[in-house]
């Protein structure tokens, strides 16, 4: 099956956040011929591995999508549907880097499950399963970047809650009032702003009230929170102690060097295949900010315009896969030639 076919299948494959098992089985039957093992975890993970022996490259993206499905469309250059950016035309980019390398030591492919959730996947392949990484590439939408930093990010819910009231006469005071008052308080300490080193603060759910005629008893704001390098998830629950916020969720920003040798060997891949190597940071938060666990020898990197993942207008270059294939195939190849790190 060849990569166009590939992605087109991996595309009619709807896979929302654990809802990737077709997909899965599919990909295993696949990954299984050009593979010594492969198998599927307990998170449902696909793991594939070839070779043996130092050093370990990780060739790792997800199978998940958010939710909404869309039409699968093969129009020639460009081929779209649910996922297509985000993170299925990466995903094929490295599956199909997995099959055509010739890697010396041990070459692991992981398609893991639930990025786009709780990162179910990832937590299981951190605890264990296929053998420790020297290197990790980590397949999303970077544009054929080298992306080496992402931000962290949190879930803050705020809650007030009052007594009700008569709407005309109320005696407890009114709770959206104070729930927005809570949220400039959030803004005032958080000092969000455009700037890759600002926080950034966004209300995503708000509930508020069940009655025209009735003060509401409670009102409820989701602010989606993104933390910046060089901050933290500790820093944020101190700096929001005292307002009526908890933080649900979070995940600390990740930051590698941009010379780590897994990055430099991808800038060395996208030489050869003619590509002017690019860096860059990432607002958002991935995977990246969990598997920084095992090394920090990483970049992230795949093909795909990253401002069009989770929109309805998801669609892919099958070019820009097969070039991100490529430089991932020599990046993968040199990392061989280079062998382990010491000391890591
Ligand atoms: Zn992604």
């Amino acid at each position: 099956m060849d990569l166009r076919e590939l992605l087109v299948r991996a595309l009619s494959l709807y896979s929302p956040s654990h809802g990737e098992g077709e997909l899965a089985r599919f990909l295993l039957g696949v990954v299984k011929q050009h593979a010594d093992d492969a198998w599927i975890d307990g998170a449902g993970n696909v793991v594939a591995v070839r070779g043996k022996g130092a050093p370990v490259v990780w060739l790792h993206a997800h199978m998940d999508t958010v939710v909404g499905p869309l039409e699968v469309r093969d129009e020639g250059e460009v081929v779209k549907g649910r996922g297509a950016v985000d993170d299925k035309g990466p995903l094929v980019a490295y599956l199909e880097a997995f099959r055509t390398a010739e890697p010396r030591g041990t070459l692991v492919l992981a398609l893991v499950t639930a990025e786009e959730d709780d990162s179910a996947g990832t937590e299981e392949l951190i605890r264990g399963g296929p053998p420790r990484p020297d290197y990790v590439y980590v397949g999303e939408p970077t544009d054929l970047h080298v992306a080496y930093a992402y931000r962290g990010g949190g879930k803050v819910e705020l809650r007030i809650n009052t007594r009700g009231g008569h709407a005309s006469s109320p005696i407890y005071g009114n709770p959206f009032e104070e729930l927005y008052a809570a949220y400039l308080k959030v803004r005032e300490v958080l000092k969000p702003g455009e700037r890759y080193e600002d926080f950034s603060v966004m209300p995503t759910v708000v509930k508020c009230g069940d009655a025209p005629n009735k003060v509401p008893v409670e009102c409820t704001a989701v602010l989606d929170v993104r933390i910046p390098p060089g901050h933290s998830c500790r820093e944020l629950e101190e700096l929001l102690r005292g307002l009526p916020a908890r933080v649900r969720t979070c995940t600390d920003p990740a930051e590698v060097s941009p010379t780590n040798p897994a990055a430099r060997a991808l800038v060395r891949g996208l030489l050869k295949v003619g590509v002017e190597p690019k860096l860059s940071k990432k607002y958002g938060t991935a995977d990246f900010n969990l598997l920084i666990a095992l090394t920090k020898n990483m970049a992230a990197f795949g093909p795909g315009d990253p401002r069009l993942a989770h929109t309805e207008d998801e669609a892919i270059k099958v070019s820009d896969v097969e070039i991100a294939a490529r430089a991932l195939k020599y990046a993968v190849e040199e990392l061989g030639r280079w062998g382990p790190l010491k000391g890591q």
